[in-house]
């Protein structure tokens, strides 16, 4: 008998919840972190005894406890988490800043309809029709990848209104350069423009800490600073994984989560490693600051996601930073927050790994400052000088979010090239979280479920 009937690798959010779903099913259950802490690349880190987020800005798919359909509600169900305990935070309101044009959007759909009818009175139409379009739209349908860009321009014929829509689900959830597939951005606008954002009550650690204990709570296991070494395979099947040292462990099954890069290198899976190595990374800024001047910034936004170029250019840099455009989040700015002394204003901007890797170790250190004061000096262009408030900052890069996650190249939407049904070359070797092709927080969860229900449970 193996000593495990499931290993999964990693302790995201995608392994947590696959964990959390087999355990739950008397499974006997193994995952095997690298880190000393879970969430992968939604964690925490603790820099002069202040906890800092590595991820979280918001979640998506906000949705009220009673709606039983909604990707949320789904979600606690099949983890056996009780919704009525969560508490949340919905958003204020968030905006689209691009090239001197401004949309706003909150939970409530209608105030993004009203702001395009405001901003766009000739597209007003033309929008109300392709919400009807995607709502007769299956994303989870098998299909071939159609352009969501060719979608947008048929039915907005507005490029300035097409770029403005996209910049939001493209930097939360997009893999691809410059396009997305039209199945992810109809997840995408469902989770963000329909349902939209919330947190959370407490950080990050309090929600990994409700996981952790749930999967515990059902006899699941979890050992950290644990890399596997080797997906060790016999006869054309997997046998189980090499832990450091030598110690093997055998499994019926191995889940897993680690990115598809990675993957094939521990497996030996006759694959293009690079084919499968995505391109989208980005340097995060953590600011702490006063909450009362944090405040008086962003008049109310929770996140703005500003552009100053005049079209959308979402792409992997030609410099170490871009920033002509990002994200600025203010963590506190939800609805119902309890008062703090400190707030963070979060900034993210896209990055290049190939350059900040290619950087002696001398020069990193300087170019990490130089290029944190620039994102900087760029998110003051948009919400108001802030800099001599600052009591702490922080930043990190795709260096950073490769080293602590093993996420190829730091991508941190993985692959642009999705395993959409989790199968690999070994009947018991499967793929979920970020590369089976759900994004974000509640798409990792999804697809560790996913993934389970389809090849484990069955
Ligand atoms: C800066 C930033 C901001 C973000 N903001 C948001 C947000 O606001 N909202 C949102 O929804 N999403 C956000 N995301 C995205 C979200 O964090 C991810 O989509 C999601 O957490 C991915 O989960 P995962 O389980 O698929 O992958 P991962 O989190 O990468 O988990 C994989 C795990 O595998 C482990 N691992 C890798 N190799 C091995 C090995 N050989 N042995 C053992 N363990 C291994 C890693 O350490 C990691 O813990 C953000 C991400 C970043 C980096």
């Amino acid at each position: 008998m193996a000593d495990y009937q499931l290993i999964i690798i990693g302790g995201g959010l995608s392994g947590l919840a696959a964990g959390i779903r087999a355990a739950r099913f008397g499974q006997k259950t193994l995952i095997l972190e690298q880190h000393s802490l879970p969430g992968g690349l939604n964690s925490y880190y603790v820099r002069q005894g202040r906890l800092l987020e590595t991820g979280l800005h918001a979640m998506t798919n906000c949705a009220a406890p009673g709606d039983k359909h909604a990707p949320l509600n789904r979600l606690f169900r099949q983890l056996r988490l009780s919704r009525k305990h969560f508490a949340l935070h919905e958003q204020i309101a968030s905006e689209i800043r691009f090239a001197g044009q401004s949309l706003l959007f909150s939970n409530d759909p209608n105030l993004l309809e009203t702001s395009i009818a405001a901003a766009f009175p000739d597209c007003i139409d033309r929008f109300r029709r392709l919400k009807s379009a995607l709502a007769g739209y299956d994303p989870f349908a098998p299909a071939p990848w159609r352009s969501a860009r060719q979608f947008l321009s048929e039915q907005l014929q507005h490029s300035r209104l097409e770029d403005m829509l996209l910049l939001p689900l493209m930097v939360y959830g997009n893999a691809e350069e410059r396009d997305m597939d039209l199945g992810q951005f109809a997840i995408m606008f469902r989770a963000v423009f329909e349902e939209g954002f919330f947190r959370p009550a407490g950080v990050i650690r309090e929600f990994l800490d409700l996981l952790v204990n749930q999967y515990r709570e059902f006899g699941g296991e979890l050992r950290y600073r644990s890399p596997v070494e080797e997906i060790l395979v016999e006869d054309g099947r997997i046998a189980g994984v090499r832990l450091p040292g030598g110690e093997t462990l055998s499994a019926d099954v191995v889940l897993s989560t680690a990115g598809v890069p990675e993957t094939i290198r521990l497996s030996g899976w006759d694959a293009d490693q690079d084919a499968f190595t995505g391109r989208m990374s980005f340097m995060e800024t953590i600011s702490l600051l006063p909450q009362a001047h944090a405040a008086s910034l962003g008049r109310d936004r929770t996140i703005i996601f500003y552009h100053n170029n005049p079209r959308l250019d979402y792409r992997r840099p030609d410099d170490l930073l871009d920033t002509s455009w990002g994200v600025i989040c203010f963590p506190e700015h939800f609805a119902g927050m309890p008062p703090v002394e400190t707030a963070q204003i979060r900034v993210t901007n896209a990055a290049s790994y190939p350059l900040w890797k290619a950087l002696p170790a001398a020069a990193y250190g300087p170019a990490k400052a130089q290029w944190t004061q620039a994102a900087t000096v760029a998110s003051e262009e948009i919400i108001g000088n802030y800099r001599s408030s600052i009591v702490y900052q922080d930043s990190f890069t795709p260096v950073t979010i490769e080293r602590f996650t093993r996420k190829a190249e730091g991508a941190v939407y993985g692959s642009g090239k999705k395993i959409k049904d989790g199968r690999t070359p070994w009947p018991n070797l499967f793929v979920a979280g970020t590369d089976q092709g759900y994004l974000g927080i509640v798409g990792a969860m999804l697809s560790g479920i996913t993934v389970v229900n389809q090849h484990i449970l069955r």
